[in-house]
């Protein structure tokens, strides 16, 4: 029964993301993309996101080693700015708390994130996630609902997707799950909570979406 967590703005938040992102095309590319190539691009993981960058600057396609060339400076980008005397995430803390717990209650939870996956298990760290919540990051050629599938090989149904972008909510509807959002920023009329919610709150209302409560 896994419940996929997205990370940034779902669990706690590193800010600018995307001007970290174009630091680090800048670094690899020798120049960074406008920020208006960056908003155009429609996917909403970093193999889709680059690809698609790397499409509009070459004109083709990004290979794997490109990606993991891109993988390790992010990861070098991030830990030079997150640390304990530079920068801090922000942590949802009672989401955290209820994600815990969902693992102690029997649940299979993962995190199913568009970062690549060097700087997921970075961010997951800096959260002081749990290692015993899977970890499943942007993969070459998947996007997010095809993350979330690969995520529900893992048992059969029912499955849930909490995120807080309508990107997150099409990928769980394109992957055939409900959806939970955290924070207002998706319209619509799903379950909704807010990115102060209680440990219990957070478990109350996943339970009850997946029908163990
Ligand atoms: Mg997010």
């Amino acid at each position: 029964m896994p419940i996929c967590f997205d990370l940034d703005g779902t669990l706690g938040t590193f800010g600018g993301g995307y001007v970290l992102l174009r630091e680090v095309l800048g670094e690899v590319w020798g120049s960074p993309p406008m920020p208006e190539e960056l908003r155009a691009c429609r996917g909403s993981t970093d193999w889709e996101i680059i690809d698609e960058l790397h499409r509009l600057r070459f004109g083709c396609g990004l290979e794997n080693q490109t990606y993991q060339e891109f993988e390790i400076v992010c990861l070098a980008r991030f830990r030079s700015t997150f640390h304990p005397e530079g920068k801090l995430p922000v942590a949802f803390q009672g989401i955290i708390e209820g994600l815990h717990q969902l693992v102690a209650r029997g649940h299979s939870v993962w995190l199913v994130s568009g970062n690549v996956p060097l700087v997921l298990d970075f961010k997951a760290q800096a959260l002081s996630i749990d290692e015993r919540v899977h970890r499943l990051g942007s993969l070459p050629g998947c996007s997010r609902a095809d993350l979330i599938r690969r995520a529900m090989l893992d048992s059969t149904s029912p499955h849930l997707y909490v995120g807080d972008r309508p990107h997150d909510q099409e990928a769980a509807e394109a992957a055939g799950v409900p959806f939970l959002c955290i924070g207002d920023a998706v319209p619509g009329d799903h379950p909704i909570l807010s990115i102060d919610t209680g440990a219990e709150q957070l478990i109350e209302m996943v339970e009850r979406l997946v029908g163990r409560s």
